[in-house]
């Protein structure tokens, strides 16, 4: 098969804060099937997902490819599904207070506060409903269950499947940028400072068990796990249980309008990122420089710094004795090198009082011999081997 290139996203200069969302019961009541196109099939609500989930176990089917079956085989005869008329389902979905305006106003804040907002759904839904949904134009990707389309537009076979433990492959995704579903540099080890949005920066808001690996990766890697409950019932089970279980550090009521609990966590969550990766960066510029320093210098040049500073922490003579009988094999001093074991000649007594000893004085001859080295320095260290 022919290599192919894959568009990346890229990392740009703020920082990024990705925010991914369950669909079904997190940003809508209910799930979106539910919403009119069960409805328009003939069937009531539990009637349709019985029939779909006893597919499933009869034939050792993951559920959702039994879902999407049952979606195209229940529509023929009644009307034409086209990618067109799921759109339109989308249409009817009811959102959850605030969630229209959320996005926008979220991605505003951000970009005031220096963070870059990126906002991304990963729901076992159906992608072409979402399509529909005013809040689609607002979204940074959707990654949802999705249909093959025929030459006379009808679904034939899926395209993309979501299942809840594949939801996670999304979020590497996110965390790389490889966006495509298809490139494999998902699974690539970058270095740090190539990751284009680190778990530290990632939110996932999600409501219930098919959430729990997202929730739980970005839980365990340092990100926000949010679980919803719905402000209406008021009905925490679910949110406290998996407090319990350590998959959410956090839950809100799903209420997105402005100044809502959700809206204040959120941008403190963008207060804080701005904050953190200034300090962040400095550690990554700290380990850049290192490792460029680790790169560039020899192990033997490690150890006779080392040892220089070893000489440095001298605290007593036996130590001074050993540190010097190791310096004495190395050899080969740099000016500031040599600098520095003058200066620690007069400056640690444990050093300073023996400078006379033979071992001593004949590494200090050595150091003494470097051409470019400090002469008034020099000067007083040539006197104290020769008192
Ligand atoms: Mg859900």
């Amino acid at each position: 098969m022919e290599a192919q290139e894959f568009i990346r996203k890229e990392k740009g200069d703020k920082p990024i804060l990705a925010i991914c969302y369950d669909f079904d019961k997190t940003l809508t009541p209910t799930d979106m099937q539910n919403q009119g196109f069960i409805q328009s099939l003939g069937y009531d609500i539990e009637s349709f997902w019985k029939k779909s989930n006893v597919f499933a176990k009869e034939n050792d089917m993951d559920q959702n490819l039994a879902y999407m079956f049952t979606m195209i085989q229940e529509a023929k005869g009644k009307f034409d599904l086209t990618k067109e008329k799921l759109q339109n389902f989308g249409k009817t979905i009811k959102f959850f207070k605030g969630v229209e305006s959320w996005f926008k106003r979220i991605r505003e804040y951000g970009e005031k506060r220096g963070v870059r907002v990126e906002h991304y759904i990963i729901s076992s839904g159906i992608r072409e409903m979402v399509e529909g949904t005013p809040i689609f134009k607002d979204l940074d990707g959707v990654f949802a269950c999705s249909f093959h389309y025929n030459g006379e537009g009808t679904p034939d076979w899926p395209v993309q499947v979501v299942n809840y433990t594949n939801k996670t492959q999304f979020l590497f995704r996110i965390e790389k940028g490889t966006m495509d579903v298809n490139d494999p540099d998902v699974n690539t080890l970058l270095p740090e400072s190539e990751i284009r949005v680190p778990f530290r920066n990632f939110v996932y808001i999600g409501d219930s068990d098919t959430d729990i690996p997202c929730m739980t990766l970005v839980n365990s890697k340092g990100g926000y796990s949010i679980g919803v409950y719905n402000p209406e019932s008021n009905d925490k089970s679910k949110v406290y249980k998996m407090i319990a279980e350590r998959r959410i550090k956090y839950y809100i009521p799903a209420d997105y309008s402005e100044n809502s609990e959700m809206d204040r966590f959120i941008k403190a969550v963008v207060d804080k990122t701005y904050l953190n990766e200034k300090i962040e960066a400095k550690y990554l510029s700290c380990k850049n420089e290192y490792e460029q320093y680790r790169h560039d210098t020899s192990d033997n040049e490690i150890e006779k710094a080392n040892l220089i500073s070893a000489l440095e922490d001298c605290t007593n003579f036996r130590a001074t004795h050993m540190t010097v009988k190791k310096l004495s094999k190395k050899g080969g001093w740099t000016v500031a090198q040599a600098n520095k074991l003058l200066r620690i000649a007069l400056e640690n007594s444990q050093v300073k009082w023996i400078l006379a000893d033979t071992d001593v004085k004949e590494f200090y001859e050595t150091v003494l011999a470097t051409a470019g080295a400090d002469v008034a320095l020099a000067e007083k260290v040539r006197k104290a081997i020769n008192p």
